[in-house]
């Protein structure tokens, strides 16, 4: 599906020898390296930050996207950084990373056999960012198609749109000849929420186990039971990916794709489709996405706050706490804090500016437990997969807060 752009192909060895590094705000910020009258635009409305002309090519990812191989040999962002270096346009390699994640049954978090709805269905969201096209698509609620980022991808190449969701866009995809499957769940989706079901409303949907018990579970109580008996992965009950990718011309990329919130309400879309929430791209300046809970980072639109911190000359790591900082400092409603008052909810923010600089910073640097699958933790640190000519590699997370969201809670 991939086609090739017309960027030239870059050896792995690549050595920057043109990096520049601009820097100019309103409030006057110094600027860190050479200036130019070219390559400098003072623009009151969107001032141009940083521009790159080269940079050093990455691809950064949720840590499932070093994990899943969907049987084959390579992982999202092994995927994505190949392609971009064989000069496939830097967002179409970010794409067919994540189809990766997508297509594996074995991620419940993300397009086929991700966790359903609380109808049962399946409800993904996507979207993604062209930097130096200044293009986007998204698709919300769509059911029946396993890749959505690439119907989020037809959206920003055929329409005049930014955003479809629901039949809409499932009518958009057909009609783009994507293939509508009657239902993406799998066994394991299906068995994960047939559980939850039978726990959430026992009158009617009876675990025959269970027959002689009356015990009724809280949600938090039904989640760590599922979690405890295997249902449910433990990062799953949330769970997406995020991939963003700058090649060797510093031109930058990004998509999200998910299926949301494991029993969510249906229709409820979440951050992942939206533009400066789960996602936001400007070309000259960085990328930044987003896993955890999308309802946090909704209000906050912190994507786009991310990509504003870099433009201002943060670096994707200060940028990232901001934002973690600003959601911790809105979170005032009892139900979403533990008794300390922080935040009831982890949440990673994953980022990288022009020149390839990057960072991923969670709200707890550690995740609830360790039976987290394979690669997502190792211990309790929450991880993040990046990939450059050095190879793939599953790295910690930053922190705003230490420890872990059960620690003190
Ligand atoms: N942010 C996603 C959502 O709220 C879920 C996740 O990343 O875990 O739909």
């Amino acid at each position: 599906m991939a086609r090739r752009g017309s960027n030239s192909m870059r050896p792995m060895n690549h050595r920057l020898n043109r990096r520049e590094f601009v820097k100019t705000t309103t409030a006057g910020v110094a600027a860190t390296a050479s200036l130019s009258a070219a390559q400098t635009t003072v623009n009151a409305q969107a001032p141009a930050v940083i521009s790159s002309k080269s940079a050093k090519p990455i691809v950064i990812s949720s840590a499932n996207g070093n994990f899943h191989k969907n049987g084959g040999t390579k992982t999202c962002v092994e995927t994505a950084f190949t392609q971009m270096l064989e000069g496939t346009d830097v967002l179409e390699a970010l794409i067919a990373g994540v189809n990766v994640v997508e297509l594996d049954p074995e991620d419940t978090s993300v397009g086929y056999g991700g966790l359903p709805n609380a109808d049962g269905v399946v409800q993904l969201d996507s979207c993604c960012m062209h930097g130096p096209k200044k293009r986007a698509g998204g698709v919300a609620a769509l059911e029946g198609v396993r890749t959505p980022s690439k119907v989020a991808h037809a959206v920003m190449e055929s329409t005049d749109h930014h955003l479809l969701v629901g039949k809409g866009a499932q009518d958009f995809a057909r009609n783009m000849g994507f293939t509508i499957e009657a239902d993406l769940n799998t066994e394991r989706s299906r068995k994960a929420w047939l559980e939850w079901k039978r726990q959430t409303d026992p009158k009617h949907y009876l675990r025959p186990q269970d027959r002689k018990t009356s015990a009724r579970l809280d949600n938090q109580g039904i989640l760590r039971k599922l979690i405890a008996e295997g249902v449910i992965p433990a990062r799953h009950y949330w769970g997406t990916i995020n991939c963003n990718g700058v090649n060797s011309k510093g031109e930058l990329c990004g998509v999200t794709t998910t299926s949301g919130l494991a029993w969510k309400i249906p229709g409820r879309v979440g951050d992942s489709p939206i533009l400066g929430a789960g996602l936001y791209v400007d070309g000259t300046v960085g990328a930044a996405g987003s896993t955890g809970r999308g309802e946090a980072n909704l209000f906050n639109l912190s994507s786009y706050l991310v990509v504003e911190m870099m433009r201002q000359g943060k670096h994707p790591k200060d940028a990232c706490l901001e934002a973690l900082r600003r959601i911790r400092a809105n979170t005032i409603e009892k139900r979403l804090r533990k008794s300390n008052g922080d935040p009831n909810f982890n949440i990673t923010f994953y980022a990288i500016n022009a020149r390839g600089e990057h960072a991923a910073v969670a709200m707890y640097a550690e995740d609830d437990n360790e039976i987290g699958w394979a690669g997502q933790t190792q211990g309790r640190r929450v991880r993040y997969a990046v990939c450059t000519e050095n190879g793939a590699a599953t790295l910690n997370c930053e922190g705003l807060i230490p420890g872990a969201l059960q620690d003190n809670a």
